[in-house]
């Protein structure tokens, strides 16, 4: 997962930048990197990691190297980026969000055609280098973006820093959002608007799927129009993205409230009180505190300096260290009261209940009763980087456990009425320790998102392109 932020003005354009690139430190843990077009035509790239500490803290003292009118920057969880490269269309540097599923076909290919990559720091060569060969095989670099869109298999959106400008690109297949934002003479693209009106930024138009722009000094210029096609993340709205942020026009906040209304809607318990496991379950909890009437209340509270999602990290043992120590039970909230939990989703499992129902049930809860605000994963992301195998998913492991063997065909885990499903929730209660369990329906998220089921990537669930 990566968040990308570009910006263009008319003047120096590194505090924008670096703010802009900060906003997306939810998306990422690893890397964060800004890339500067400098007034002598020279790219100026500052990448660190950030696995322990945060962008700002790492930038905030050479970031005041970098002038320039046009920058990039990214923040990730796989691989170091922005890098700069020379092509036959020109220098330019580029960073991208997505991921590429064939990526051991296409690095054959280009060193069977003579081609070479530089030597990978963790043995994987790094995603936007892949790209950057796909681009500069071409002849213009609008060529090249549609060669790697072309070849890549996954999805992928992509920032491209040039002496025109920056070329902002989605990928047809468009699991993974851009946005322009306008402010008087500047322009932003970027994964998360949320970015956008804190640096003065109003959103100006959404890249569609297929859509190739080149932000310049004149504005934004569409070099090749959308393909009409592409299915945005679904997983946007119900965990990945900030609350603030729109995609594809319709706002992540007022999702995860519909989604907790949904939840509440086919709920028949009276809780005394109404949670979300911080950050992307409170906006759920919202929805379903303001549809039953019960109160919403905070028996678990994040302590927000320093910790990032626990998602992101890629090695189990550090995504467990985050986990206990950022979530604070207060005893107070907890005591004797039956609870409603809502969480955004179950992955693994692990974490829901070492890190957030223990510390209830630790605290004197009488009941905690956990809403999911989407249906159970049966399938792990292949459009983005995952930290997930299929055989680590609660839904997996509860078939292992119930029938002794994975399923191909999981329509009747879909369905809330079958025996199969049925099952299956009541493993996953059982393996939870928890007083009851409900999943959102396929239907009424797609109902809360509000965009035509065949827009958006459902593969979590339905395993289906
Ligand atoms: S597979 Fe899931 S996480 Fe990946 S793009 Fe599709 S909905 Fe999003």
């Amino acid at each position: 997962m990566s968040g990308i932020f570009g910006v263009l003005g008319s003047s120096n354009c590194v505090q924008e930048l670096f703010y802009g690139v900060d906003y997306h430190s939810h998306l990422g843990t690893q890397y964060g990197g800004l890339a500067v077009w400098g007034d002598n035509g020279i790219p100026k790239i500052k990448i660190h990691g950030i696995s322990n500490s945060q962008f700002k803290s790492k930038f905030q003292e050479d970031y005041h190297d970098l002038e320039g009118n046009m920058g990039i920057g990214a923040i990730s969880s796989a691989h170091p980026q922005p890098l700069s490269f020379l092509s036959r269309a020109g220098p330019f540097c580029l960073c991208i969000d997505g991921q590429i599923s064939n990526k051991d076909d296409i690095v054959k290919e280009v060193l069977e055609r003579g081609g070479s990559f530089s030597e990978p720091e963790d043995g994987t060569i790094n995603d936007a280098e892949i790209i950057a060969k796909l681009i500069s095989s071409k002849r213009t670099y609008v060529e090249g973006i549609e060669n790697a869109f072309e070849r890549v298999e996954g999805s992928v959106s992509l920032l491209l820093l040039c002496r025109e400008g920056i070329y902002a690109a989605r990928d047809p297949r468009g699991r993974n959002p851009l946005s322009i934002g306008k402010s008087e003479g500047s322009w932003v693209a970027a994964t998360e608007t949320s970015s956008f009106c804190n640096l003065g930024f109003s959103p100006y138009k959404d890249i569609s799927p297929g859509e190739i722009m080149l932000l310049g000094v004149d504005g934004p210029k569409e070099v090749k129009g959308g393909c009409g096609c592409g299915r945005i993340c679904t997983f946007l709205w119900i965990y990945t993205g900030f609350p603030p942020s729109d995609f594809e026009g319709v706002n992540t906040e007022i999702v995860r409230e519909r989604c907790g209304s949904y939840l509440a809607k086919r709920d028949d318990i009276v809780p005394d009180i109404v949670s979300g496991v911080p950050d992307s379950g409170v906006g759920h909890a919202i929805g379903y505190a303001m549809e039953s009437g019960r109160p919403y209340r905070r028996p678990l509270v994040k302590y927000t300096p320093g910790y990032g999602r626990s998602y992101t990290p890629p090695d189990q043992s550090t995504r467990d260290r985050v986990a206990q120590m950022k979530l604070i039970p207060n005893r107070a909230v907890i005591q004797g009261n039956s609870i409603v939990v809502c969480e955004d989703s179950i992955v693994r499992g692990t974490q829901l209940k070492n890190f957030a129902i223990k510390k209830l049930w630790d605290c004197g809860a009488k009941e905690i009763h956990v809403r999911v605000a989407c249906p159970p994963l049966l399938f792990p992301c292949v459009y983005n980087i995952s930290t997930r195998t299929r055989s680590e998913l609660a839904a997996r492991k509860a078939m292992m456990a119930l029938w002794g063997k994975d399923m191909e065909d999981v329509s009747s885990f879909l369905d809330h009425n079958s025996p199969e499903f049925k099952d299956m929730v009541e493993w996953i209660r059982v393996d939870q320790g928890i007083t009851s369990l409900q999943y959102q329906t396929l239907e009424d998220m797609i109902s809360a998102i509000g965009i035509p089921q065949e827009r958006l990537c459902t593969y979590c669930w339905t395993g289906k392109e």
